[in-house]
């Protein structure tokens, strides 16, 4: 059980040190250089979405919709 988390752990570390060639689309380890043809690498992994975020925001974006409202009328 311990080694499966271990193992997890790991898989999430790789993830997220893994880039991708924008050029011939192997994937690499290294941040900025692609090692098979030296084109740009990018990180495949979309950016976190976060719910809590849109809470906290949603208060000032519902007030500036009923103003524009307000204003329209
Ligand atoms: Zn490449």
């Amino acid at each position: 059980m311990k080694l499966v988390l271990l193992f997890l752990m790991f898989l999430v570390i790789k993830m997220k040190t893994l880039y991708k060639c924008a050029n011939c689309g192997e994937y690499t380890l290294k941040p900025d250089l692609c090692p098979h043809c030296g084109g740009k690498t990018y990180t495949p992994h979309p950016a976190r979405f976060s719910i809590e975020k849109e809470q906290k925001y949603s208060k000032y974006r519902r007030n500036l919709l009923k103003n524009q409202l307000n204003k329209s009328k």
